[in-house]
């Protein structure tokens, strides 16, 4: 009996792989390997023969084309294997809630962790769904076993039916997306492919293909140290100024708190420090790249007047590029947005075209040379105990994909 899609989930996020965010070593956790390991082995008991799980985690297969189209592009599908480290992803233990009947889910482990349709609206779409949720003390990791299910299904029906008639497929896993850090050792020699999705989406109908573009900013304030009891005059606190800067950014815009949409945002993610000198780190983003400088100057005014008031005082001021918005690079090859939603339209499903308040592996990708928009998966409440996901918005992801590669391999 083959596995279902269903099947393959729920031994996947029974597999712990955590990411550590305050490891230096790749992968950030080894046990994402033990993952890795298995999607190799399973790969290569369906007949891959060049199924490879490279020394920092990453499985490369590719399904071979079945298609008389010789300039069919290779296309790669992605997922992530690690899971997200602010939530427990230790003995996961995943509960299927047959044909969901649109009542609150009570996690077993934790009778406070409710998920609700108040708090999660998309449930209520869901009824008569089969609903999977974790049992109350850890994350599901339906990010991003969702997308590793549904990948390593599509593998399964493209080598059994040969109906499907598909360019060359490459199937990439990685690990530590969540610490940002899922491409660092990713080869794209080896991967060579010229198209790519990631399968890291939420709600049924979700395709992206925007992504914020990010910096980040590091601000010195160097103050002037001093003898405490005779510093009269003397003495400028660099935690003083720094408390000072960050108390002089706006409030009620221009921050995560207070933006939603396309509004973009400055965050102060640190601070640290002492009299001499403090350290103010922040994150910037918006959609539009040329707003980011925009922002930088912004901050740069706002740290040169807290310092003019504190004559002696100086700062340096450090901008550190971290991701463009893939649309940049996916505006140059719409065909590849458009041949998702025209997959899902054939699979019978409402494309619902979204933009990502962040960055997935996918910004990263595009502008390494895989133009890679993003796909639903089902994947909800994700970084959470109430984590969920829907086996038929699984299920319509694989029938999407099936679409999908059908559509390239027309392409010339
Ligand atoms: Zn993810």
């Amino acid at each position: 009996m083959p596995y279902t899609v269903e099947e393959r989930f729920l031994k996947y996020v029974q597999i712990d792989t955590s990411a550590d965010p305050n490891s230096t070593t790749f992968p950030s956790s080894s046990k994402q390997k033990d993952l890795s390991k298995l999607l190799a082995d399973e790969l290569r008991s369906l007949g891959i023969i060049d199924v490879e799980m490279d020394q920092w985690g990453y499985v490369y297969a590719t399904i071979p084309s079945n298609s008389a189209n010789e300039n069919a592009p290779t296309i790669c599908f992605c997922s992530h294997i690690d899971t997200a480290p602010d939530c427990s992803g230790t003995n996961v233990k995943p509960i299927v809630h047959r044909k969901y009947n649109g009542n609150d889910i009570v996690l077993p482990d934790d009778n406070k962790q409710i998920i609700s349709t108040t708090n999660h609206p998309y449930l209520k779409e869901k009824i008569g769904d089969d609903i999977i949720t974790a049992s109350g003390k850890t994350l599901l990791g339906a990010d991003d076993k969702a997308g590793v299910a549904i990948i390593m299904d599509l593998a399964y029906q493209l080598i059994h039916r040969s109906d499907i008639k598909h360019g060359p497929i490459r199937i990439l896993f990685t690990p530590d997306e969540e610490v940002g850090r899922g491409v660092e050792q990713l080869d794209m020699k080896k991967l060579n492919a010229h198209y790519g999705y990631t399968l890291d989406g939420g709600p049924l109908g979700d395709i992206e293909d925007e992504s914020f573009s990010a910096d980040a900013v590091k601000i010195t304030f160097n103050g002037i140290s001093a003898h405490p009891g005779y510093a009269k005059n003397k003495m400028i606190n660099a935690i003083k100024i720094a408390a000072d800067f960050v108390n002089a950014l706006p409030k009620d815009e221009w921050c995560p708190e207070k933006t939603e949409g396309r509004e973009g945002f400055v965050h102060p993610t640190s601070i640290d420090g002492n009299l001499e000198s403090a350290t103010v780190q922040l994150i910037i983003r918006d959609h539009l790249t040329t707003k980011l400088a925009e922002y930088e100057s912004k901050l740069e005014r706002i740290a040169n007047t807290i310092v003019a008031n504190n004559p002696g005082a100086t700062f340096t001021f450090e901008v550190t590029e971290q991701y463009r918005n893939m649309k940049e690079v996916l505006s140059k090859v719409p065909f590849v947005t458009e041949y998702a939603i025209q997959a899902m339209e054939r699979a019978g499903i409402q494309p619902r075209p979204a933009i990502i308040r962040g960055g997935t592996d996918g910004s990263r990708l595009s502008f390494m040379g895989l133009p890679c928009p993003n796909i639903f998966t089902g994947e909800m409440g994700i970084h959470s105990k109430q984590e969920y996901v829907s086996v038929q918005d699984m299920q319509k992801a694989v029938d999407t994909l099936v679409e999908l590669v059908q559509i390239w391999e027309k392409h010339t």
